[in-house]
Formats: C-alpha cells, sequence, structure tokens
C-alpha cells in the first residue's frame, strides 16, 4: 500500500499561489459543467465509435477519414457549428492491412503473434519457407556492409529472415505508479524558477555532424537506419519472403510502426512479432543460452535444423490518401467571435491497436469538454474551436500545416495570429488531467493556475509555463513553434507508457471512464475562463520571444 498523502491539496495551493487569486472565475458556469458532465458524458461513446467501429485509423486511411465525419456529424448534432475538413497534403498514399496469419509449421506446428510493420508489401498468397537468422553489423562502412551482404546471399532467398538477437526482457518488479502524487504535481506546478540559460557553442549533435562532414563519404560509418534501409534493399532483390523484427517487450506487446521510406517497394513483407514467439524461433535456431544448457560440460548449443514458417499477408495502398484531412468545428463567440481558443488532440493512430488511448480518448475528452458547453448553453466571447489533427505520428503533420495556414508564425504572422488566445492539447493516454504547460511568460500560467483552483477535486492542480519553441512530442507543440501559446495537459500515467502506447493492447478495454469524464469536466472550464476573460493569455514579446528552432 503507497503511504496515504494528508495534506488538503487546497492548502497546498494556496501554500503555492501565496496572494489570493486575481482571476474571476465564473462558478456558476463551472457547476453546471460539472453537472453535464458528471451526468450526460458522451466520453464512452465516442471513444467506441473511433476505437471499435473507425479504426485504425492510419493517417491516409480511409477508415481516419470516416473517423473524421463522423465525428463532424456528432457535433453538429450536439449544435456546434462550422464542422468540416480541411485538407492538407500528406504526400503518401494511405495503407492498411487486411489480413495476417502467421504459423510455425516444423518442427512443431503453432501460431505465432506478429503485426505488420505499416507501409510494407504483403506476400501475395501463402508463403513457406525456413527460418534464418541473422545479426547485421553496425557501424560499418557502405563497402564492409556490402562484403557481409554478399555471404548473405545463398541464406536468404525464399527465406524468413529474423533480424538480430531476441532482446531479453526482464521481469518488472516494481511496477510504476499508476497515478502521480498530488505533491508531486503541485511541486511540479508551481511558478516557475527561470529557465537555466542555454550554453553557447554548438550541441554534441551538431559537433558529430561537423565530424561526420569531415571523413570522406566512403569511409563514413553508415548510421543504423542507412544500414536497415540497405538491408531491405538487399532482401527485396534476393527474393527474401518476410523479414520478422523481434518486438522486445514483455507480456505479448507488440509496437508496429512503419517502413521508413513509406514506399512498400523499398522493403520486403515486414513483421513484428511478440518477443515470446521471436525467441522462442531464435532457440530453436541457435540454441539456448548457455545457462539455459544441461549441466555437465555440454558445450555445444542443440540447433534444430528445418524451422519453417508460412505467412500470409494482405495490405492495401490507398492513392487518395495523399490529401489528409484535420476535423474542425466551432462554438462561435459573440462580441469577439474573431479571437479563437482551441482544444484538441490527434485523431489518427497506429495500426497494431484500435488507437484508444492514442488517442481516441483524447479526441473524446476534447469533443466532450465542447459538447458540455454547448448543452449547457454557454454564449462564449471567444470562438471556441475543436480540431481533431491527423498526421500525428507521423511528424506533427496535421497541426502543422493548420498552424502554417491559418497562423503563420511570430516571425511571419498571418493577422489571424494576433488573435489567437490558446491551444489546449491532450495526448498522454486515459488519465486524468494533472496539470497544463503553456508557452509564454509564467504570467499565462499564473493566470491559468488561477482559473483551474476551484477543479483540484477533479484531478487539475497546476500550470507552469515553458519558452521552448523545439517541435516535438505532440501537436501542441506546432503552436509553439509559431510562438503561440499551446498549452499541454499533463495526465496521470495509468497503464500508457507500460502497456498501451502504440502497442496492439491499446483498445477500448484500457479506458477509465471517470478520469476521461473529469478531464473533460476540468478542460472545459478552463477553456471556458480563456473564452471570457478580458484580455488573451499575455506573450513573450520582443528579445524574450526564443528564436524559431533551426531545421524544423
Ligand atoms: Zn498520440
Amino acid at each position: 500500500m503507497r503511504p496515504v498523502f494528508v495534506v488538503p491539496v487546497a492548502v497546498l495551493l494556496v501554500g503555492f499561489l501565496g496572494v489570493a487569486a486575481q482571476e474571476r472565475v465564473d462558478h456558476d458556469v463551472f457547476w453546471k459543467i460539472r453537472q453535464e458532465g458528471t451526468n450526460n458524458s458522451s466520453v464512452l461513446h465516442t471513444v467506441h465509435q473511433f476505437s471499435d467501429v473507425y479504426s485504425p485509423r492510419l493517417t491516409g486511411s480511409p477508415q481516419l477519414k470516416a473517423a473524421g465525419d463522423w465525428a463532424i456529424e456528432q457535433m453538429h448534432a450536439w449544435g456546434m457549428k462550422n464542422g468540416h475538413l480541411e485538407p492538407w497534403d500528406f504526400g503518401r498514399p494511405g495503407w492498411t492491412n487486411e489480413r495476417l496469419a502467421a504459423h510455425i509449421v516444423s518442427p512443431v506446428k503453432d501460431a505465432l503473434v506478429a503485426e505488420v510493420l505499416a507501409w510494407t508489401p504483403g506476400t501475395n498468397g501463402v508463403l513457406r519457407g525456413p527460418a534464418v537468422s541473422i545479426t547485421l553489423p553496425q557501424g560499418v562502412t557502405r563497402a564492409a556492409l556490402d562484403a557481409h551482404l554478399d555471404t548473405l546471399k545463398p541464406t536468404v532467398k525464399g527465406a524468413m529472415v529474423l533480424v538480430g538477437a531476441p532482446r531479453q526482457v526482464p521481469v518488472t518488479f516494481n511496477q510504476p505508479a499508476l497515478r502521480r502524487e498530488d505533491a508531486e504535481v503541485v511541486t511540479q506546478m508551481a511558478p516557475a524558477t527561470p529557465a537555466a540559460a542555454r550554453g553557447g557553442g554548438p550541441a554534441p549533435q551538431a559537433q558529430a555532424a561537423q565530424a561526420q562532414a569531415a571523413t570522406p563519404a566512403a569511409d563514413r560509418p553508415l548510421t543504423a537506419a542507412q544500414i536497415d534501409n540497405a538491408f531491405n534493399a538487399f532482401l527485396v532483390a534476393q527474393g527474401a519472403h518476410v523479414r520478422i523484427n523481434d518486438a522486445g517487450r514483455d507480456h505479448g506487446q507488440i509496437r508496429a510502426f512503419n517502413n521508413r521510406t513509406y514506399d512498400p517497394a523499398l522493403s520486403p513483407p515486414t513483421v513484428v512479432m511478440r518477443n515470446e514467439d521471436y525467441g522462442r524461433i531464435w532457440r530453436l535456431l541457435n540454441g539456448a543460452p548457455s545457462s539455459a544448457r544441461p549441466p555437465g560440460g555440454a558445450a555445444a548449443p542443440v540447433v534444430t535444423r528445418g524451422v519453417e514458417l508460412e505467412f500470409e499477408i494482405v495490405n492495401r495502398l490507398h492513392p487518395e490518401g495523399r490529401t489528409a484531412y484535420n476535423v474542425v468545428a466551432e462554438i462561435p463567440g459573440t462580441d469577439k467571435a474573431d479571437e479563437v481558443v482551441m482544444l484538441g488532440g490527434h485523431l489518427d493512430s497506429w495500426h497494431a491497436g484500435t488507437g484508444a488511448t492514442d488517442n481516441a480518448i483524447g479526441c473524446a475528452v476534447m469533443m466532450e469538454a465542447a459538447r458540455i458547453l454547448t448543452a449547457i448553453g454557454v454564449k462564449p466571447r471567444r470562438t471556441i474551436r475543436v480540431a481533431l489533427w491527423t498526421g500525428e505520428e507521423q511528424g506533427l503533420f496535421g497541426s502543422q500545416a493548420y498552424v502554417r495556414e491559418h497562423f503563420g508564425t511570430v516571425e511571419e504572422p498571418k493577422p489571424a495570429h494576433a488573435k489567437f488566445a490558446g491551444y489546449f492539447n491532450i495526448d498522454s493516454g486515459t488519465g486524468r488531467a494533472r496539470g497544463l504547460t503553456v508557452f509564454g511568460p509564467a504570467e499565462a500560467a499564473t493566470i491559468l493556475r488561477e482559473a483551474i483552483a476551484p477543479l483540484a477535486d477533479l484531478g487539475l492542480l497546476g500550470a507552469t509555463s515553458t519558452t521552448s519553441r523545439a517541435r516535438g512530442s505532440t501537436d501542441h507543440s506546432s503552436f509553439n513553434w509559431a510562438g503561440l501559446p499551446g498549452i499541454n495537459v499533463l495526465q496521470d500515467p495509468i497503464e500508457y507508457q507500460t502497456y498501451t502506447w502504440h502497442t496492439n493492447l491499446d483498445t477500448y478495454e484500457r479506458i477509465v471512464e471517470d478520469d476521461a469524464k473529469k478531464s473533460a469536466m476540468a478542460i472545459a472550464a478552463a477553456v471556458y475562463h480563456l473564452a471570457m476573460r478580458e484580455e488573451m493569455l499575455p506573450r513573450l514579446s520582443g528579445e524574450a520571444m526564443p528564436r524559431r528552432p533551426a531545421g524544423n
């Protein structure tokens, strides 16, 4: 049992605020938000639609487009306005996996558990072949790699190729906590101490790149990605049947991403196999580690000849997926309608699971926040706009396109840049909202911290600020990058990093409804506050605004 935390949250909050709140919060509306969100929640229905009916939702896939169409229809049915899809250029076809059958057929017969790597080709029928195991050299030059691959030519034709030794995944004796302690959240969200000044001189990566550039191309060691791409080309050229990667995680978890070229012609049919099946086949081919051999000097591993596998993989490309769509709908504002408060998350998912915690639940929470505000009949001064992004998993593409198109950057602003009042983003699974991180000056965090103080019992305990414009992690950073107040929601971890993030276990069953309902109510209240207060959130001005990071 974990120690019980006895200091009431309110005491901590008062302690950290130090002064009486300046923000005038509309307690009547906050109360209505709680009533509506508690009694009439739509969260589970929305997650069911996105994760059971419209999934997986890979960017460019027909299911993702259909999920967007459904979301617009639903938001209109709730009374929201101006729902529409906004196209952006994905530039590559969509891809879906329709069928995967994987079996070991010799020396034993058994089903194997695997997921297909996205944007790889299918097998064009049932393929059977010998399993072979290959460990690639690392840090070698192109010439050394080619010489090594030459020796493998007789091995890989018509083979099922296991690439790399299986990862040894130890038993986890100390499971990480599912919830964050209140005190820890309050400390993290306390008024920020000034960020340390950035040191001069090039970053380590830049130094490494300079050293690379000084070496003649032929003598440079290849990166792991270059070796992997070359190996795929080799497998295609030599007629290997299937490439098999180790999932390397416990309890059958599989994370399957994409062929990094996004071009099925440059890759063999490829699966990611659960560590347990991958390890079994590897041991049949190579023997168990020495510690698993019988005692008494039986040094030579027992190697099983004639390990044969069978695969059938059906994948499909969708040329129309070259155009992808963000989903947008609004609660129109009144006297400040040209100013906008946004909230959202990404609707696209990976394909091994149904993308329930990443990020159907985030979309459901943000849609629910807007539904609550619509249902209780608020007339916000500013326009409240929900956005569900696509292309997030491939590199935040949808939100970047949207920000470029609508707002520009602080260096090259469009008129709407000056009318932007904040963007709330949620994308860390099913756990309840615990804190907010806003891009901007410390005063922006103070405003949010004071606005959400009445919501502490829902779990949302504070706000802090950041001045990082680096793009990464998730879609709020597309706004930060443009110098706009992106607001990312910190959440309780629950099982996100341990089980569901990008895995085959990311399904409806892993949703915690009570957490999602609380997140939706808290975010609805925070959004409403920003839509009503006299001024927009303060921004970094002049030299306080960091320069746009180079290279992205
Ligand atoms: Zn996500």
